[in-house]
């Protein structure tokens, strides 16, 4: 099948014979297309076979002129348009130039060539950086970009740093961060009362003895804190799930170095270059079944996956190099709040946590997470935007109107502001409930309307009036709009993918606030250029003790049960075995009053229940847990599903019931938990493949929470193009609530059919 790829690449790719090297290229490979050239990057499409367009984008890299230098890629598979040749095509007319702040780039070649040069006077400084890599977007107080704007303006530049800063020729001609043992910021290593046991070169072999013999150290970075212990220590990683209430969640690792990554995990071409770009991203890799370095298993207990990521700053090269082992690397933060960026903020909020903090005196001015990405189907699946992507725009077709304000959802927030065709969307802030975060939401809804001068902006917030960005949103302004959760994954999904015309979107997830004010997240929309319609979802259940029922999923097994027996699930085997006597008449009462026991379509929440049906857990200790043992416990190769069936209402109801006593009746006759939990993922495959044909779509938008599931989205995907159906799900922009704000701006101008008759 032919696809297009799109590509904008910043850096030094103006002036160095970079369009010329890719027409050379294009053509060889017989590639159509174009390569253009402007003021906000350097853009290539190209059309062509799904593995040839890989390789085009690998060979991209590894053979571009020696003298460019790439600072950011960012690419997507499209639709193909139809290109008759390749060209390199002029220009278009400047518009208004909106300066760009770059995101912070990891170390490059040549700084860590310097870096470890004992001969070089930067030889294991920490803040090494050059023109081509080291930190803009944490470091940035307010444009222009010049040093005494950012928070370098406290070191003055000593005779030599002077020098090369003004010489053209050097390679750091007006590096703003420019800095050298001489003149720049140092590191301490301080003990948890914040006194100073050492410093500078002296930290290195002493932070390696301490991460060594189990010690929790806290390392200010680019973007925040990390905790960081040793990777192979079980007592040292149990430690600090104690200490941060992280229970199971998986850390995420640093790596010294790719070759030490290919002895744990699989890792293809895409990955390997994902790993290795100036983003520099955790990537999601899958284990191998065996290797003989050891990780603790408490890294990512049951996890078939882990998450992992290369040194990306001067002081992460110098600390791997000097230990030459795996390490976790997580936010330092209590679960859930933001990073911490500041040494006296991290020694009272990592009080208890950290057992040293390694610091240093260049400020951070805004917390910056790392980001985390997978492969999926050899493109790239953004599951969190932040360091290496944030604060780069995200260009659109269309204008769309009004400048805009997104406020997004609740969990894993961003924010979002539409200026022209240009959408910026923040850096991760995360779960708005803690006064940490919304805090930071604060700060980053200023900060961005600073940098981006977009006062007249009209704001857009989620329809959830729960929400503490909806109730915010309701203070500052009178001039808003209020757009229903699913059909803001759905119109991120379409515009990301630049889908044109009608589709229908399927948008699943574990809550979002319905048009009838019940919790919703299974939704069918048909979506056009202008209108949308909602037109399915999944028969109701209900939730007893609501949010409760979240970390509980064994009660929202109770309350499917319920909608389909009644008050007989008191006699219910499976729940008796689950809850005591009391405990379930408490229950049963709760949701024949109507006591605290909201209805519900969510199709997150239908997985939670299966997970506690089939015995794979009845508790989460965090958002997503009994889905993810759920998918974990596939057995490929099982290509059986339940049944199901449609009720054609209003809208179309699906109805789960037989998929639950399918499941009842394969439990009794003793199938295997692994086929029964892929026989329920492969129902709701079918679900979606069933409702496309229903509805004489082609073209199929995926979007949600619930496509994290590697094997419901792949699958899903399949068979869709199986079908002849052409399918879409997410690249740049999370499928997850992380991308509810750049759906917001999507959905702005999108109007309600069914209103409108
Ligand atoms: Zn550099
Ligand atoms: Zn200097
Ligand atoms: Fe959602």
């Amino acid at each position: 099948m032919i696809e297009r790829l799109k590509i904008i690449i910043r850096g030094a790719v103006q002036g160095v014979g970079f369009r010329p090297f890719v027409y050379r290229l294009a053509t060889e490979m017989n590639l159509k297309g174009y390569v253009l050239n402007s003021s906000r990057g350097v853009f290539i499409e190209v059309e062509g076979s799904s593995e040839t367009l890989k390789k085009f984008l690998l060979r991209l890299e590894k053979e571009k002129p020696p003298i460019s230098i790439i600072q950011s890629l960012e690419f997507q598979i499209l639709d193909v348009i139809g290109y008759k040749e390749f060209e390199i095509r002029k220009s278009e007319k400047e518009e208004e130039i909106t300066t760009l702040i770059l995101p912070d780039i990891a170390t490059c070649k040549d700084c860590l060539r310097e870096l470890f040069d004992p001969d070089d006077r930067r030889y294991l400084y920490p803040f090494i950086n050059c023109t081509n890599c080291g930190p803009r977007f944490t470091i940035i107080e307010m444009l222009p970009y010049d040093r005494p704007l950012t928070s370098m303006k406290n070191f003055k530049m000593c005779p030599d740093c002077e020098r090369e800063y003004h010489n053209p020729e050097d390679r750091r001609f007006h590096a703003q961060p420019i800095a050298c043992p001489e003149c720049g910021p140092h590191i301490e290593l301080w003990n948890e009362n914040g006194h100073k046991i050492s410093e500078k070169e002296n930290c290195y072999p002493l932070v390696c003895e301490l991460i060594n013999n189990g010690k929790i150290i806290a390392i200010k970075g680019l973007g925040g804190f990390h905790l960081i212990v040793n990777a192979a220590d079980d007592n040292a990683v149990k430690e600090l799930r104690k200490r941060k209430h992280r229970e199971e969640k998986p850390f995420a690792l640093m790596f010294p170095d790719i070759e030490t990554v290919k002895k744990i995990c699989e890792v293809n071409e895409l990955e390997e270059r994902l790993l290795l770009s100036p983003e520099s991203p955790i990537v999601l890799l899958r284990k191998k079944s065996s290797y003989e370095l050891k990780i603790s298993e408490y890294v990512a207990p049951d996890n078939p996956y882990l998450g992992i990521m290369l040194p990306y700053t001067p002081l992460h090269h110098i600390i791997m190099r000097f230990l030459g082992k795996p390490i976790i690397a997580t936010s330092g933060n209590l679960s859930e709040e933001p990073i911490c960026i500041e040494e006296n903020e991290a020694l009272n909020r990592l009080n208890g946590i950290a057992d040293y903090f390694l610091v240093h005196n260049r400020p951070i001015l805004r917390h910056c997470d790392d980001s985390i990405a997978r492969i999926i189907h050899n493109r790239e699946f953004i599951i969190r935007r932040a360091r290496g992507y944030a604060p780069l725009p995200y260009l659109i077709d269309d204008e769309l109107g009004d400048n805009l304000i997104a406020v997004g959802g609740h969990l894993k927030n961003t924010i979002a502001l539409k200026k022209g065709n240009q959408v910026f969307i923040s850096q991760h802030i995360g779960d708005l409930s803690t006064l940490e975060s919304f805090n930071a939401f604060k700060r980053t809804l200023g900060d961005f309307q600073n940098l981006y001068e977009t006062n007249e902006a009209k704001f857009v917030g989620d329809l959830h009036p729960d929400y503490i960005s909806t109730k915010y949103l309701k203070d500052q302004s009178k001039d808003y709009k209020l757009i229903q959760h699913h059909l803001s994954h759905i119109a991120a999904c379409k515009l990301e993918n630049g889908v044109k015309g009608e589709a229908l979107g399927v948008s699943w997830d574990g809550t979002g606030y319905g048009f009838d004010g019940s919790i919703w997240g299974s939704e069918f929309f048909l979506i056009d250029d202008e209108n949308f319609e909602h037109i399915g979802q999944f028969r109701k259940f209900y939730l007893p003790s609501g949010e409760k029922a979240i970390k509980e999923p064994k009660r929202t097994l109770a309350g499917i049960l319920y909608e389909i027996y009644g008050s007989d699930i008191l006699n219910s085997a499976i729940l008796r075995s689950k809850f005591n006597e009391t405990e379930l008449k408490l229950i049963v009462n709760q949701i024949d009053k109507k006591i605290n026991s909201p209805e519900c379509v969510s199709a997150g929440r239908l997985f939670d229940a299966v997970s506690s049906l089939i015995g794979i857990t009845d508790y989460s200790n965090f958002e997503g847990q009994a889905a993810m043992k759920l998918e974990f416990s596939i057995e490929k190769g099982v290509d059986e599903h339940y049944e199901f069936e449609f009720l054609k209402n209003e809208i179309i109801k699906i109805n789960w019931e037989k998929i639950i006593t399918g499941i009842i009746k394969d439990i009794e006759y003793g199938i295997q938990k692994s086929k029964i939990a892929t026989k329920f993922h492969n129902t709701l495959t079918e679900i979606i493949v069933e409702f496309a044909k229903y509805t004489n779509q082609k073209k199929i938008l995926l979007s949600g929470g619930c496509f994290q599931n590697v094997y419901l989205l792949e699958r899903t995907i399949e068979r869709l193009k199986q079908e002849s159906f052409q399918v879409y799900w997410h690249q740049r922009i999370p499928t997850n609530d992380g991308g509810i704000s750049f759906g917001q701006i999507a959905a702005y101008n999108l109007k309600n059919r069914k209103l409108l008759n």
